[in-house]
């Protein structure tokens, strides 16, 4: 008789903003397998069980994936209650069908709890919409890497076709991501803002446009960061002080 797998979202890194059936799961759980993100706050909540750290910052290799679905499948063979503890949503590039797919073949059960991802966190610290109306009808979540023996993806073309984008795992690589997009059609002064560390203290904020995206990238510190672009993001752009807010400026100087 196995146990049951959750896949559960994290959310962006605030521990509040967990949903209420994630923190019961977790409050329930006899083991936790979870991203290297996780706010010890959350992890705190799972008090009764073991907690496994699997997983890297910036996607995985395929053998490090097949090692976590095996410990996926190893966990549900000895517990009631697994707990996979992924960041944002477990949906969106998260890695879910794959270890989806390994709990089918295995004839586990497994459920999936949605958690708030990154690009709305991003728009929440914004206080930008996505979808302001009248500018942008709709919204692309991107990302620019492929992954060993994929085939190339038509990302920037994503871009270039809707209203506001979100790149996620772009940050690493501004400049092949604003040569990608130059070349896809998008103009250059296309307003850019970037979000680092969304929903958590220190998050920072800056905004630009397309052709400054390296040097906007540059100012950022160690956390995750989205690019999120299109026209809806001009107000960031005007407003001076977001490229100039103390903490962005303290932050460069130490
Ligand atoms: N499943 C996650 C995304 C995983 S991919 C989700 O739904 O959010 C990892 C990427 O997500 C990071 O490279 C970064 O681009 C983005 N990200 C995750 N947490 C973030 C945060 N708090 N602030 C900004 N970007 C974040």
């Amino acid at each position: 008789m196995s146990g049951k797998v959750y896949l559960v979202g994290a959310g962006p890194g605030a521990p509040d903003l967990l949903t209420l059936r994630a923190a019961r799961l977790l409050a329930e759980a006899d083991v936790v397998l979870h991203d290297a993100l996780v706010h010890p706050e959350t992890l705190a909540l799972a008090a009764r069980a073991e907690q496994v750290a699997v997983g890297k910052r910036c996607g995985h290799q395929s053998s490090a994936q097949r090692f976590i679905n095996k410990r996926l499948v190893d966990a549900a063979r000895r517990h009631r209650v697994v707990v996979r503890l992924k960041g944002g949503d477990p949906m969106l590039f998260g890695r879910a069908q794959e270890e989806i797919a390994a709990l089918e073949k295995a004839g586990i059960e497994y459920e999936v709890v949605p958690g708030v991802t990154a690009a709305l966190a991003a728009a929440a610290d914004l206080g930008i919409s996505l979808t302001q109306r009248g500018v942008a009808r709709s919204v692309a979540f991107v990302t620019p890497r492929v992954g060993e023996g994929e085939a190339p993806s038509g990302w920037a073309h994503a871009v270039a076709a809707a209203d506001t984008a979100v790149i996620y795992m772009g940050a690493g690589e501004a400049a092949r991501v604003r040569d990608a997009l130059l070349e896809a059609g998008v103009a250059p002064d296309m307003p850019v803002a970037l979000v680092e560390s969304a929903s958590l203290e220190d998050s920072r904020t800056t905004a630009g446009t397309l052709v400054g995206l390296e040097s906007l990238v540059e100012t950022r510190g160690a956390g995750p960061a989205v690019i999120l672009l299109g026209r809806t993001f001009a107000a960031a752009v005007s407003q001076r002080d977001f490229v100039e807010r103390p903490q962005v400026i303290e932050a460069i100087a130490s």
